[in-house]
């Protein structure tokens, strides 16, 4: 592939098993991406 600036199509959100909010991207390509958002007060030590 040559340049190619990918694009991220927001594909949905969902909580992991730690309850956190996952937010899942994908660029048509078939680049995918995850972002997580530590619910507000959690203990990372847990
Ligand atoms: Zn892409």
């Amino acid at each position: 592939m040559s340049d190619h600036v990918h694009v991220r199509l927001r594909e949905g959100l969902g909580v992991n098993d730690d309850g956190d909010l996952v937010e899942q991207f994908a660029c048509r390509c078939g680049a995918v991406w995850a972002k997580t958002y530590p619910l507000e007060g959690g203990q990372p030590d847990q």
